[in-house]
């Protein structure tokens, strides 16, 4: 039994570190939506696969107001294509 408590506490770290790469992908950030007329929580999407990086989308969680983009050139996409 004491050998099986360590077994499963040395598998604990890689699990918890795998979980936290799906959470990347939900950034929890708040943009200004001109439309609600305040700070909002919103939703990070994938527009386009560019050569020069991945165009990502930030929406209003509230109103699905476009409220932002980004260009993020470590993106898992861009990685991917330039290989
Ligand atoms: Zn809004």
């Amino acid at each position: 039994m004491k050998d099986m408590s360590s077994y499963f506490s040395n598998l604990g770290p890689r699990g918890g570190s795998n979980r936290q790469a799906d959470f990347d992908e939900f950034e929890a950030m708040e943009l200004y939506c001109p439309k609600c007329g305040q700070a909002v929580a919103v939703r990070k999407s994938l527009l386009l696969i560019l050569p020069e990086g991945d165009k990502y989308e930030y929406r209003c969680q509230n109103c699905g107001t476009p409220v932002g983009d980004k260009l993020d050139k470590s993106g898992q996409f861009y990685t991917l294509i330039k290989r």
